[in-house]
């Protein structure tokens, strides 16, 4: 990995610039995913397909606390053991009581962005419980030792070179770049550790109230067995993952299913009703249910519904320049990156300024507003939540006064004309007492001159040229 996640956002950020293989990793896989995309969506009315899934999202939200109430009581009438969970420390309890009480030491897992957001998996390891990832994805930074840097492709970054290094490494697998052989490798290992593993734990792609069902969206088969093999299940689902009914799931899969890999549907869609029942061939003993608040409520009351509308399909990343330059590491330790994570990492913090850097790794392009299948205005938030920066004055102290001069002298047009002189005389006296563009700015501007040149002010402002255009054409003309 070449980006370190803990280090500071700027020193990140440089990092994933100068790495050349990563960009072109990046460029590949979301060219491929985007174009996917959208031959997906043009078969379908799309229109018609983000408004219904809009819809459905906007009614859930609005309906949280009902629907949550009816999905439990329909959860434990299946016979499933509902927990909520406040925040993250909470949902790691549970997990951990659970775990002992069943003196579990093996737990597997699918691919799931809410238990990388709590930390599960060192809480566990650190409670001497192996865990293991099993979608092959995740499988494969696990043993890197890296966190997923895309919430749908999360080793995106990682060329089939590199998991064939690590594979031999860690597993022992002869050199091989075949990936029928890689994948060959990482099946039989993994077959070994769902026949042992004592838990299994997911996410939930969404929680049906109506029928009390959590369901799991994956294209390998690891969820279901995962759900399905360990005689414990542990399901950890968001509190804004709740739908009201199976329809309403079926449409939303189909969604995410397009906009995440283009394609018409996932191919595994696996519904967990409870444990097994008498008579049943196979499911779990016991199966749990953790809802999760970790922030959404507040997400909630500072006025930032539209954030929970998301389904988590990864298509505003794909098509986001920035992190399409950095990839996802550079936002940083957390698990979601791109637009939606720039919005929700800071919200799920308690504190704004905690991830300050994020809402402003945006062009404000406006295209990840289009590629969202739920119509979520992106860059809306992200403004919102770059306001929220400044009236914290959490920004540089530099930059704050820099924008307070900037909006002064905008105010009021003496200052302004004035102002456009001393900017002229300045960046001509920069470029060695010459127009034209200017190539090295002093310090602190010279960050932009680092990559690129300053356009220098022109004599006469376009005002004023048109003026005196307007007083030569009315003046009288001479005999
Ligand atoms: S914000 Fe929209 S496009 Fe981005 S992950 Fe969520 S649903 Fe998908």
């Amino acid at each position: 990995m070449s980006v370190d996640v803990r280090a500071p956002y700027k020193t990140r950020v440089r990092q994933a610039l100068k790495d050349e293989a990563l960009r072109t990793a990046l460029d590949r896989a979301t060219d491929q995913l985007s174009g996917r995309r959208a031959e997906a969506m043009a078969a379908v009315d799309a229109p018609r397909l983000r408004d219904e899934a809009r819809r459905i999202r906007e009614y859930a939200i609005d309906h949280l606390p009902e629907l949550l109430e009816q999905l439990e009581r329909n959860l434990t009438a299946n016979g499933c053991q509902v927990h909520w969970a406040r925040d993250a420390e909470e949902a790691r309890l549970t997990v951990l009581e659970i775990a002992r009480r069943h003196r579990v030491r093996h737990a597997v897992k699918s691919k799931s962005m809410v238990t990388e957001e709590i930390g599960l998996n060192e809480a566990l390891e650190r409670a001497g419980i192996k865990v293991v990832e099993t979608d092959l994805g995740e499988y494969i930074i696990q043993l890197a030792g890296e966190p997923p840097s895309h919430i749908i492709t999360p080793v995106i970054h990682k060329r089939v070179e590199d998991v064939s290094e690590l594979f031999q490494r860690h597993l022992g697998m002869p050199a091989t770049n075949d990936p029928a052989d890689i994948c060959a490798t990482a099946r039989r290992e993994l077959r070994r550790e769902f026949l042992r593993a004592e838990m299994g734990i997911s996410g939930c792609n969404f929680a049906i109230a109506e029928t009390g069902t959590v369901c799991i969206i994956t294209n390998e088969g690891n969820g279901r067995m995962v759900t399905s093999m360990p005689r414990v299940y542990v399901a950890v689902a968001g509190i804004e993952k709740v739908v009201p009914r199976i329809e309403d799931a079926v449409l939303l899969w189909q969604t995410a299913s397009r906009s995440a890999t283009g394609q018409e549907m996932s191919v595994y869609f696996s519904l967990s009703s409870g444990p097994r029942r008498p008579g049943h061939a196979d499911g779990p003993d016991e199966m749990h249910v953790i809802l999760l608040d970790n922030g959404r409520s507040r997400i909630l009351e500072r006025g930032y519904r539209d954030a929970l509308l998301c389904i988590r399909c990864g298509a505003c990343i794909n098509v986001c320049p920035v992190y399409r330059e950095i990839g996802g590491h550079a936002y940083g330790a957390t698990p979601y990156s791109g637009p939606i994570g720039a919005v929700i990492t800071p919200l799920l913090a308690a504190d704004v300024t905690a991830a300050k850097e994020l809402p402003f790794a945006s062009s404000l392009c406006g295209a990840c507003r289009d590629a969202c299948p739920v119509k979520i205005d992106l860059p809306r938030l992200l403004l919102d939540l770059r306001d929220e920066v400044i009236q914290r004055r959490a920004s540089p102290a530099l930059e704050r006064a820099a924008v307070r001069a900037y909006s002064e002298t905008m105010r009021r047009p003496v200052r302004y004309g004035l102002a456009l002189r001393l900017a002229h005389w300045i960046t001509r006296l920069v470029a060695g007492g010459k127009d034209g563009d200017v190539s090295r700015l002093p310090p602190p501007l010279n960050a932009w001159t680092r990559t690129r040149v300053f356009p220098s002010f022109a004599a006469r402002s376009f005002h004023e040229l048109c003026r005196r255009r307007e007083q030569r054409s009315t003046r009288p003309p001479t005999e």
